[in-house]
């Protein structure tokens, strides 16, 4: 058959072709049908500030991105084994974005495909398969990466090779306190490294978010990540961070988020934003580990780095600098943080306020005991759509807020969004 009776909502259409169990938010799904920068409008003509999506991430429809796209498709769009101008000065953009010695890039086109080829890299590598994860992260939709999924419903049980790690979340401790986690979480790296190898699969990689964003935007003692990436590199393996989430100057501090730490990453995997909604993504490397892999390897990937990704990349890039929204996203960060921290002091449900540059997360307790309160949250989730404001929400427990704008967002969005938040709150304790 073709088509549906009009009759048939488009939710119900949806559900009979994509079927009732791919993802929705909110309890009405929201139709958006346009965008300007942080603004979304849905079916029924309806304004929203749009405090969730990174992957617009210089604004939706954002002019030179479309530009950049839609010049090149004018032109050519061809698969990658044709020389193109396009994809290496992509490529020289991008890597001059990285330090020492990440000074190469493949090309692939969602997060998933660079986590995967991150890992093969890995398990080449090192001869061993055994992976260090987070015990409650996200990376990716392909096999292997559901063996080692920890946050989302998936079927298959963790791989054998598979070892998860408590992320240690040192907000609010005191020094004290905070060394003594410290001291706890390595001794559980060491064992998990222990038990790979004494199960014969060795340690091959870990793979781990920056800011451990899915985990609800957690703060490591400091030190952890160093201390932890020597343990890695001791027992033969590399380091992996995917920089899906935290990367392409979210964190306003830097442009990536490993970059907060004092070591760096053997491969670091992007997506989501590079393209601002081009499916586009990489996973970075040294040049002596992309040629050891090579020396085995043909990578060949039909889409990855075709000339119109790499112009809807290089146009993001090219927005990026013109507009100086790395600086813009740590002022304007900055400032968020002391609102939402002000807003904190005198709400007994926001426990703590979270996260750094455009990317923040306010995790709600029971005003009561100081429990978590995720349906609390998502109360405050549906109601702030009602406000015309697009957040979500993350966390061990459902029960951080999550709020990413696109990072062209300004001073007056900010006040705005902090406006409605403040009265979602207030409805919630008037309730
Ligand atoms: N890594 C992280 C941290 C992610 O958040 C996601 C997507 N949510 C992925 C990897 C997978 O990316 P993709 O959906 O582009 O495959």
């Amino acid at each position: 058959t073709t088509g549906a009776p009009p009759e048939h909502s488009l939710l119900e259409r949806r559900g009979r072709t994509l079927g009732s169990h791919s993802p929705l938010f909110y309890t009405e799904p929201l139709e958006i049908v346009e965008g300007e920068g942080v603004w979304v409008h849905d079916a029924a003509g309806k304004t929203y500030l749009d405090v969730y999506n990174n992957v617009p991430h210089v604004g939706h429809s954002n002019a030179a991105v479309r530009e950049a796209i839609t010049a090149q498709l004018l032109k050519v769009n061809l698969h990658t084994r044709y020389l193109h101008s396009r994809v290496v000065e992509y490529a020289e953009k991008l890597l001059a974005t990285f330090d020492e010695p990440l000074d190469r890039v493949f090309f692939t086109n969602s997060g998933s495909e660079a986590n995967e080829l991150a890992l093969r890299i890995a398990r080449q590598h090192t001869g061993n398969t055994g992976i260090l994860i987070s015990d409650h992260s996200y990376h990716g939709n392909t096999t292997s990466l559901a063996e080692l999924t920890t946050a989302l419903r998936v079927k298959e049980p963790l791989g054998p090779h598979v070892r998860t790690l408590t992320i240690p979340d040192a907000f609010g401790l005191t020094p004290a306190k905070e060394k003594r986690l410290l001291a706890q979480a390595l001794a559980e790296v060491d064992a998990a490294i222990s038990s790979l190898e004494q199960s014969g699969h060795g340690l091959s990689a870990i793979l781990f978010d920056p800011i451990f964003s899915t985990e609800g935007l957690l703060k490591t003692p400091r030190g952890y990540i160093e201390a932890v990436a020597e343990r890695v590199h001791a027992a033969g393996g590399l380091v992996i961070a995917d920089e899906v989430q935290s990367g392409l100057g979210r964190i306003g501090a830097h442009m990536w988020g490993h970059q907060m730490y004092g070591t760096t990453p053997d491969l670091v995997t992007l997506g989501k934003p590079m393209g601002n909604g081009h499916p586009v993504g990489a996973a970075v490397t040294s040049a002596a580990l992309m040629e050891e892999f090579g020396e085995n390897n043909t990578y060949f990937n039909t889409f990855a780095g075709n000339p119109v990704s790499a112009s809807a990349g290089l146009a993001v890039l090219q927005v990026m600098e013109d507009q100086n929204l790395l600086d813009n996203t740590r002022r304007l960060g900055r400032f968020i943080n002391r609102e939402l921290r002000a807003l904190a002091l005198d709400n007994p449900r926001i426990k703590s306020v979270r996260g750094s540059g455009l990317f923040f997360g306010l995790e709600i307790v029971r005003p009561t005991d100081s429990e978590p309160d995720p349906e609390t949250t998502n109360a405050i989730v549906e109601d702030l759509r009602d406000r015309g404001v697009l957040i979500g929400r993350i966390g061990r427990h459902d029960n951080v807020l999550k709020m990413r704008p696109p990072l062209v967002f300004e001073r007056h969005h900010a006040e705005l969004m902090l406006d409605r938040v403040r009265l979602a709150l207030e409805a919630q304790n008037a309730d």
